[in-house]
């Protein structure tokens, strides 16, 4: 069987619209297959929708998390309800569409346990695309994860990596950094990319920033030892700063030091200090709420299911 999970989140107007092309796209498969809508605290009609697309669609199934709790959250729980051999991952609004979904089938059966698709050509607005490369740009450097560029959100997994996947428990959740960390076997395959099919992105530039840095301090600690190597960098300066000015006051010329320069260097320093403490106080953060051990995400009811919530 494969499972197909979509994360929701204010997606009312997607709704009728995904699950008729996901139906259309496998019947003419003839596989066995089950949506797994996964609805993380919408409050519009989404919830609603679903539920009456239950009633005529029996294949669909729906996990309603208790508020919003990120995408990642949604994700995961969504793999943890679905209960097919092949888990097939994507969003709601048709930005990769239902179409592909045989491919990604077909590529997962000639024995990868993960593909990964790559958008062909992005149809997303400008500001959009740009705040995406810097987004991509970031992560990469950062987190030193070989992300191909123009990843899209569409992939399917084999059960094994969905079980391998599940094993990872922490709660700070970059999924794609999550899905190289696991391993096995992977591929990529080209799919077309759309334009919203409707409704309006939830990433804006805010939102990108913030899981930017997540990713970043879940991957990585590239942030703690830069702020070592500039205050290895910073040190050094003073001192050469001070045997300079020393033995230029004492063999030289008897000069006044001025206080404008001391200001400027207390500032910097001041800075500096401030910067990395923060640093410091976003992983402090992270490990707070690592430690704290919540379950991953918190459901409120699941619908057409026999799994309990
Ligand atoms: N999403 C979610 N929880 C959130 C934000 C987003 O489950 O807190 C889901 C939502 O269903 C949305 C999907 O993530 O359809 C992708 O977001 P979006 O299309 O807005 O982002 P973009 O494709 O513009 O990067
Ligand atoms: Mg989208």
């Amino acid at each position: 069987m494969i499972s197909i999970v979509a994360p929701t989140y204010f997606d009312e107007e997607c709704i009728a619209e995904l699950l008729s092309r996901i139906t259309t796209v496998m019947e003419a498969t003839g596989e066995e297959y089950e949506v797994v809508i996964v609805d993380d605290g919408s409050e519009d009609r989404t919830v609603a929708l679903v539920l009456e697309e239950i009633r005529r669609r029996p294949r669909v199934r729906l996990v309603e998390l208790g508020h919003n709790q990120g995408k990642a959250a949604a994700l995961t729980a969504g793999a943890t309800y679905a209960k097919g051999d092949l888990v097939l991952f994507m969003d709601p609004d048709l930005q990769d569409p239902p179409e592909s979904i045989p491919d990604l089938v077909a590529k997962a059966r000639e024995g990868f346990d993960l593909v990964l698709t790559i958008r062909e050509a992005k149809a997303d607005g400008l500001l959009n695309r740009i705040t995406s490369s810097v987004f991509w740009w970031f992560l990469r450097r950062f987190t030193g994860l070989p992300l191909p560029e123009g990843l899209g959100t569409m992939r399917i997994a084999t059960r094994e990596f969905v079980d391998r996947f599940l094993q990872y428990r922490e709660a700070n959740r970059f999924i794609e950094g999550l899905f190289l960390h696991v391993g096995l076997r992977r591929a990529i395959v080209k799919v077309p990319h759309h334009a919203r099919y409707a409704g309006r992105t939830k990433f804006d530039f805010k939102r990108k920033l913030a899981l930017a840095i997540d990713a970043t301090v879940s991957f990585s600690d590239a942030p703690l030892k830069a702020a070592v190597h500039w205050g290895v960098a910073l040190t050094a300066m003073a001192l050469l700063l001070a045997v300079g000015i020393i033995t230029t006051r004492v063999l030289f010329v008897n000069f006044q030091l001025g206080w404008p320069s001391l200001i400027t260097a207390i500032l910097f320093g001041f800075g500096l200090n401030l910067l990395f403490l923060g640093i410091l106080g976003v992983y402090i953060g992270k490990i707070y709420g690592e430690v704290k051990q919540r379950p991953l995400f918190a459901v409120r009811q699941v619908h057409n299911m026999d799994l309990p919530a």
